[in-house]
């Protein structure tokens, strides 16, 4: 029997030592960088520095309304004018709440369950187990939600286009179980997809089995281009009335990403029916939202022309971080058949996918190294991507020297858990 090895194991070999070499250099560095969470880094939060002096000594809104007093539970109405365009809802049928997108998504959530949404025949705790779509990958806090209320996961795999919509269409129709979907339309967490008009008006026409079925409709990345060609997204609301479906979406957005995380104002839109469900719920929770924000928010921004221009300064600080990520990739990890990774036209994130059974190991491997990413699996629901080749980057936070190292140290990783698990080098 011949020990020759064939050319391909040698060539591994060969590339496997190099990649142990390169990554106890990596792991001697005593590197700490963090790629985990979407946060906007301090020069960003910076831009709206000047947010933080106002309203000065103004407190009236538009219509006479004292901000520092209780009331206004739909919140100042020259602030829903502003995001009325942007997030393409009537400002009539849209809500300025608290500082948080995910704390009303939250919200309706625990009203749905526990008092009935327009169009339910009972409360959907009463219904248990009810189920939600989950689009895959997907942001992890919706699948978190899913889990803390105990409502079933179902994953629905992404297209370039949005979710499987045969999949969707089929899942809704047959089960009355099936009360919601995930959506994050627009520059989606972790992909960057852009859901198609045909995505957005099969969402709106499709026939469901639950009569209180809702699509929750998270446009986080509403003005979050990276490019100068904002991507353009069908009007959903709108869709949906047309289609006889008035009650069907939920709209959410906030500022976390265009003012400040933590200290914006969040967003609720949906149709007459859904938004009096809701500020009837919300007037047991509280007696007003922070008015006095929202009119430093209108002061700051002061129209929707007035947040596009605010949204070109971010896009000034993070594409460059984008476009660093994308280089070192295609230097590093481009022809070798190890990684494909996104170039998202917007939003926050960039989807690394690793060969199947890698993501977990990558993900360890970088964390020795001092490179913290997101758990693999985050992506999915239960935390189990069930390929394990899902890896999240995200790179706003890091200055652009930590994000360079970050990126080449996770680069080194994947090299050698793939070169480990016997994927062969190609280039
Ligand atoms: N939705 C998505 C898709 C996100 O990626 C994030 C934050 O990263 C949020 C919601 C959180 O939004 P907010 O700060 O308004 O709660």
């Amino acid at each position: 029997m011949s020990t020759e090895l064939s050319p391909d194991t040698q060539a591994l070999a060969g590339l496997l030592e190099q990649a142990r070499k390169e990554y106890d250099e990596l792991a001697g560095r005593g590197l700490s960088l963090d790629l985990t969470r979407g946060k906007p880094a301090p020069e960003q939060l910076d831009l709206a520095e000047d947010l933080l002096s106002l309203p000065g000594g103004r407190h009236t809104a538009a219509d006479g309304t004292d901000v520092r007093n209780y009331g206004g539970l739909r919140g100042l109405p020259e602030l829903r004018e502003i995001f009325a365009e942007l997030l393409q809802v009537p400002a009539g049928q849209l809500l300025a709440l608290g500082n948080s997108s995910l704390e009303l998504m939250h919200d309706c959530l625990v009203h749905a369950l526990l008092g009935e949404v327009p169009g339910a025949t009972s409360r959907w705790v009463d219904q248990e187990p009810i189920a939600f779509l989950c689009p895959v990958p997907g942001y992890d806090r919706h699948f978190s939600l899913c889990r803390r209320f105990g409502i079933d996961m179902i994953p629905v795999a992404m297209t370039p286009d949005g979710p499987d919509m045969a999949e969707v269409e089929r899942l809704v129709a047959e089960n009355p179980a099936v009360k919601g979907i995930w959506c994050v339309p627009k520059y989606s967490n972790p992909d960057g997809v852009v859901y198609s008009d045909e995505t957005v008006a099969r969402l709106a026409a499709m026939p469901t089995a639950a009569p209180d079925f809702r699509i929750f409709w998270d446009n986080a990345y509403a003005v979050h281009d990276l490019t100068d060609e904002p991507a353009e997204i069908a009007d959903l609301l709108a869709a949906c009335a047309a289609a006889g479906h008035e009650d069907r979406a939920f709209v959410f957005g906030s500022t976390s990403k265009i003012t400040s995380a933590g200290a914006g104002v969040a967003f609720f839109g949906s149709s007459p029916a859904n938004v009096k469900w809701l500020l009837e719920a919300n007037q047991k929770r509280s007696i007003g939202p922070d008015k006095i924000n929202q009119l430093r928010h209108v002061l700051f921004l002061k129209d929707a022309d007035g947040v596009r221009a605010h949204m070109t300064r971010h896009r000034t600080l993070l594409r460059p971080k984008f476009e660093t990520v994308a280089r070192i990739l295609e230097a590093e990890l481009g022809g070798t058949g190890l990684a494909t990774w996104t170039s998202p036209k917007g939003g926050y994130f960039v989807t690394l996918t690793v060969p199947d059974g890698c993501a977990k190991e990558v993900v360890r491997r970088a964390a020795e190294a001092g490179i913290v990413l997101t758990p693999a699996g985050a992506t999915h629901p239960y935390g189990d991507d069930p390929r394990d080749a899902v890896i999240r980057v995200a790179p706003s936070y890091p200055n652009l020297a930590e994000l360079e190292q970050a990126i080449l140290g996770l680069a080194v990783c994947v090299r050698l858990v793939g070169y480990e698990r016997g994927v062969v080098a190609v280039r």
